[in-house]
């Protein structure tokens, strides 16, 4: 099974991969987890990795796409993967698919994580993670005042924040997310490989839904319209509402279609011209959103929530 997880930083891409690499036998491949590394063993990659990842962008192509075709090489991953981080744009979900072709190991399914924004920051901001395993917890489980170490091996030392999870960053990191790694979503939606899960609630009800979601054989297409009305249908909202308003606009000229053909043809084409402004608004409007519930979150939690029980 070749798995590409989708997601905002703080989806829960990462958790939810181990998991599935548990329940599969195939490896979680994160790109973040492989450019760590090369920067924690300082390789000339890592040390031009470095900058890019503490200023919350992405590292160039050329690095990961390296990173990962090595990865896919080896021989744990030749009965399929999760791939987690990757790929974060068009070109490397182009150059992605070239090298699945060349190895002969095509998606078979793309989940998107669904969260909303507020749940990110929230997510983002708790997160610490194990020095030593790797393994991710977030502060508000832990009781005030306890010291947060590892469930799995305690002396492993105290967990430690990323410093791409600092406050100044997570903003950046998200606005990227928006402006180069959300247009992937309409990329495999289109392809037919895309399934969205709902990523909020707990771990198991969420691994649940990724199972469900990979047992149902094909994802729906999503837009069956021509290719020249696509984009006015598209990238104004998350692609679950995209995918409906779509289907809903084409049901509505459908059926004015059939009342008087020839001049409610024109109608609906009308209609669909000032798509592109409100587009332009509603992302605009969805930055806007990002922003504010990042800083309110951040406030929030820093402010009011030190630590409360698992
Ligand atoms: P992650 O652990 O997936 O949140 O990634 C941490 C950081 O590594 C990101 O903020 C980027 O700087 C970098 N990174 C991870 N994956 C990619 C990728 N596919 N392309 C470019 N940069 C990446």
């Amino acid at each position: 099974m070749r798995i590409v997880l989708l997601g905002a930083p703080g989806s829960g891409k990462g958790t939810q991969a181990q998991r599935l690499q548990a329940k599969y036998g195939i490896p979680q491949v994160s790109s973040g987890d492989l450019l760590r590394d090369a920067v924690a063993r300082q390789t000339e990659l890592g040390l031009k990795a470095k900058a890019a990842m503490d200023a919350g962008q992405l590292v160039s192509d050329d690095i990961v796409l390296g990173l990962i075709r090595e990865r896919l090489h080896q021989p744990d991953a030749a009965n399929g993967f999760i791939l987690d981080g990757f790929p974060r744009n068009i070109d490397q979900a182009h150059s992605l698919a070239a090298l699945l072709e060349d190895i002969g190991q095509p998606i078979d399914a793309v989940l998107l994580m669904d969260v909303r924004n507020e749940t990110l920051m929230t997510r983002l901001a708790g997160r610490r993670v194990c020095p030593k395993c790797g393994k991710v917890f977030n502060i508000n489980s832990f009781l005030p005042g306890v010291i947060p170490v590892c469930d799995v091996s305690p002396d492993h030392g105290a967990l430690y924040q990323r410093p791409d999870d600092k406050e100044e960053v997570i903003a950046k990191r998200l606005e990227v997310y928006q402006a180069q790694t959300k247009p992937l979503i309409d990329h495999y939606a289109k392809l037919g490989q895309l399934k969205v899960i709902k990523g909020e609630g707990t771990l198991d009800e969420i691994t649940e839904r990724m199972e469900k979601a990979l047992q149902e054989k094909k994802a729906p297409k999503r837009d069956a319209a021509p290719a020249s009305k696509k984009p006015a249908a598209k990238k104004s909202a998350p692609v679950k509402k995209a995918a409906a308003k779509s289907v809903k606009a084409k049901a509505k000229a459908k059926s004015k279609a059939k009342r008087a053909p020839q001049p409610k043809v024109k109608q609906a084409a009308k209609k669909k011209t000032p798509a592109k402004p409100a587009k332009k608004s509603a992302k605009k409007n969805a930055k806007k959103a990002v922003k504010k519930a990042a800083k309110k979150a951040i406030k929030k939690k820093v402010a009011k929530k030190p630590a409360r029980k698992k």
